[in-house]
């Protein structure tokens, strides 16, 4: 999910104007993404001319942290030995299972893309374009 770093952005309504599906507004003349809008297409980081529109992965580290301290609130609740140790092997099982499903995804979005490029090298016809922003949002708002 992209968001917009406040003091970068100059309100020129680029993003806002690129945005096909209106995900972008105004808050005191500052843009921000409505995140129940925005299909993470990335567009709007690629027309940004202040690199105001950040990336995900640069909060990585707060989430990272957000996690350690959920589970450090938790083990609170567990007073023996073996209680803490069942609880932070029951923590391991959940966070390496959503490693596994981001692994998998990312594996067969690897997929998607291959049998998309062969696809347009195979025909000179329309470009599917029109219908994969569509197909794209349901997708994610299935999730
Ligand atoms: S990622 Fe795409 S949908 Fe989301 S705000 Fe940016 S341009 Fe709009
Ligand atoms: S394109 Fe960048 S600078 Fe312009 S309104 Fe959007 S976030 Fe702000």
């Amino acid at each position: 999910m992209p968001w917009i770093k406040k003091e970068d952005c100059i309100g020129c309504g680029i993003c806002v104007e690129k945005c096909s599906v209106d995900a972008i507004e105004f808050d005191d003349e500052k843009a921000y993404i409505n995140e129940n809008e925005c299909i993470r297409c990335g567009v709007c980081h690629d027309v940004c001319p202040q690199d105001a529109v950040r990336h995900d992965s640069e909060r990585i580290p707060f989430e990272v942290e957000d996690n350690i301290q959920w589970v450090q609130n938790l083990l609170k609740n567990y007073n023996t030995e073996s209680e803490k140790d069942a609880f932070i092997a029951r923590m391991k099982k959940h966070f390496n299972k959503e490693m596994t499903v981001i692994k998998k995804t990312l594996e067969k979005i690897d997929l998607i893309s291959e049998k998309w490029m062969q696809w347009q090298s195979k025909t000179d016809e329309t470009s599917p374009c029109l219908s994969f922003p569509l197909s794209f949002k349901i997708l994610i708002k299935a999730r």
